[in-house]
């Protein structure tokens, strides 16, 4: 079972649709499922007529998929409960540490790695004793929840997972340090809720662009702490503009209801994403 899991900030582009169509593809190859999920999980940049608009992008591309759609806003309570697991198994800590704080600490340190996600987060919050902790909370200090990945990664042993294209690889989730995994106007955050999600849904096989490498590394780490299965993972490639820049928002001209606009068949626009519709074994096509 395979899935294409876009996040609902804007309207989808052909980079989008090479990742749909390769999603696709790769469940209609073994005769497996294909599932579409809206990864919505951020009030302030998910819009619901962008998922509508999503939705019926898709299937002018030809493409259809199992329902009902997990929308992540409606499952909160499913990474509440992750949530409540690590917290158990004393893997979360609250960190008050505002972004200003936590600059101000990397500028006296000198340096600090970077992480994929960004700076990798010093640490301040993750000793504090019990008790300031309770006393701070209690006050009402706004708090996010920070994943001890040293911890975590400790408990867990070396793990591995297997790339389609790069093949076995060793997790090496310490490069993220102590990631977010909740905040209070986020409740889950991209990492938790895909975690999660691949998992209750089934997903075996998890096809992604190659900007999302990085993130499994993490993931496979979050597997271990939530006694999760791991599935497969193939990271393709990302499509460029004619200037070798991967294809992003600004480009307008790009979305498929643009070129749709502009008279392109599905079947061009399949083309222009890399996919022949013979592939694809299309219901209609
Ligand atoms: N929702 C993510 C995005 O739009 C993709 C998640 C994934 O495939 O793991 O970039």
């Amino acid at each position: 079972m395979t899935r294409f899991a876009p996040s609902p900030t804007g309207h989808l582009h052909l980079g989008h649709a090479h990742s749909a169509l390769f999603a696709f593809r790769a469940a209609r190859r073994t005769g497996g499922r294909f599932l579409l999920r809206i990864e919505d999980i951020d009030p302030v940049r998910c819009r619901p007529e962008f998922a509508a608009g999503i939705a019926e992008d898709l299937a002018w591309l030809g493409l259809d998929w199992e329902e009902p759609v997990r929308r992540q806003s409606d499952h909160f309570a499913d990474y509440r409960a992750a949530l409540d697991r690590l917290a158990e198994a004393g893997l979360l800590y609250p960190c008050f540490c505002t972004r200003a704080e936590i600059q101000a600490e990397i500028a006296r340190a000198g340096h600090a790695p970077h992480g994929p996600d960004g700076p990798v987060y010093p640490g301040r919050c993750r000793s504090l004793p019990p008790a300031e902790r309770a006393l701070r909370i209690a006050a009402g200090q706004p708090f996010a929840l920070r994943l001890a990945v040293d911890e975590a990664a400790r408990r867990a042993g070396p793990l591995t997972w297997h790339d389609r294209v790069r093949g076995r690889q060793t997790a090496r989730p310490d490069l993220f340090g102590d990631v977010v995994l909740a905040r209070k106007d986020t409740p889950a955050s991209y990492h938790l809720a895909v975690t999660v999600d691949d998992a209750l849904q089934g997903v075996t096989l998890v096809t992604r662009g190659e900007d999302l490498f990085a993130a499994t590394h993490l993931h496979r780490l979050l597997q271990a702490a939530l006694g999760l299965p791991t599935p497969d993972y193939h990271h393709h490639r990302l499509l460029t503009d004619d200037a070798g820049r991967r294809l992003a928002k600004r480009d307008r001209a790009l979305t498929l209801r643009a070129l749709r606009e502009a008279g392109r068949s599905a079947e061009e626009v399949r083309a222009l994403a890399g996919f022949q519709g013979s592939e694809l074994r299309l219901r209609n096509g």
